[in-house]
């Protein structure tokens, strides 16, 4: 019995690791690791070296894409038998583009409780500092590689209004850039999130076009997180309404016709001389 847990029969830790710099390892990453009886781990090996810096001694066994329909009923029994086990991938959070997801699936359709342990993931870790809208967002993981699944996504980008994030390796990078400037257009703001929390941490920003003089000089190397503006969105029609009422409000507040106007065209974009032949027509 897990000591977080207790009274449960088992329970399945998905415990985020590191992008990159070991110190965003979380304490509680670490006592869950030591503690559980069994890690199921994306690649073993690479596992090992994570687990010999915080000095883990717990063992492990491999769970990736290759292997989980045979891994999954081990796990399970295992669970059943009260075991608590963790979850890790290479990097990051688990079932994030990550193997996990039909371990999960199993464990919730076995009323074995399945708690996550937060830490770095790339996805929010390249959006939160991007200077891109944060209030409504989509993960899009990896684009197809090819064909028409990869066509038929890009095409779904395209009305796309909340900001994208995307996965991509360093040799797909050119490709996907002017795939993205086909669909989005070469203006579409894009910043470029590269080797986050690593030594080389990078964040270029700018254009679609610009992106892809950039890294057509400068070969992309290293990890790569997209993050994309969404569509933009059609200027607000203002209706001669509004436009009273919003000049009369100013009015109402003080303000001249003059200064009304100069202050309803900064907010409209409609130009100041029409705003102010129709403040002219109300009181102050
Ligand atoms: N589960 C992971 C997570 O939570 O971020 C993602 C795993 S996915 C297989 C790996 C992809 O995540 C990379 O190809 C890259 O696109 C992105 N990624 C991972 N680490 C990164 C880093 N340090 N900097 C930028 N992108 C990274």
């Amino acid at each position: 019995m897990h000591p977080e847990t207790e009274g449960n029969p088992g329970v399945l830790y998905l415990v985020a690791t590191p992008i990159g710099n070991l110190e965003d390892m979380t304490i509680r990453a670490i006592t869950i690791l030591k503690t559980v009886t069994t890690i199921a781990a994306e690649d073993t090996r690479h596992t090992q070296k994570l687990l010999r810096h915080f000095q883990i001694p717990t063992p492990q066994i491999s769970y990736h894409q290759h292997n989980q329909a045979s891994r999954i009923p081990v796990i399970l029994e295992k669970l059943h038998q009260g075991e608590a086990i963790a979850l890790v991938s290479d990097a990051g959070m688990p079932t994030i583009s990550d193997p996990g997801y039909a371990l999960v699936q199993a464990c919730i359709a076995a009323a074995i409780p399945v708690v996550p342990i937060p830490g770095a993931c790339a996805a929010i870790c390249a959006l939160s500092p991007s200077g891109l809208p944060t209030d409504r967002f989509i993960f899009e993981g990896f684009l197809p590689p090819k064909g028409q699944a990869r066509l038929q996504r890009l095409s779904v980008l395209q009305g796309e209004e909340r900001t994208i994030i995307l996965y991509e390796s360093p040799h797909r990078l050119c490709q996907t850039l002017s795939d993205l400037k086909m669909t989005l257009g070469s203006e579409r703001s894009i910043v470029i999130a590269r080797e986050l929390t690593k030594i080389h941490e990078q964040f270029w920003r700018g254009s679609m076009e610009a992106a892809i003089h950039h890294y057509q000089s400068t070969a992309p190397r290293g990890e790569f997180t997209l993050v994309i503006a969404g569509k933009p969105l059609p200027k607000p029609q203002w209706s001669d309404k509004d436009l009273l009422f919003n000049l009369q409000q100013l009015l109402d507040q003080g303000l001249s016709h003059s200064e009304a106007s100069r202050q309803l065209a900064c907010q409209t974009h409609l130009p100041r001389r029409a705003l102010y032949q129709m403040a002219l027509t109300l009181k102050k």
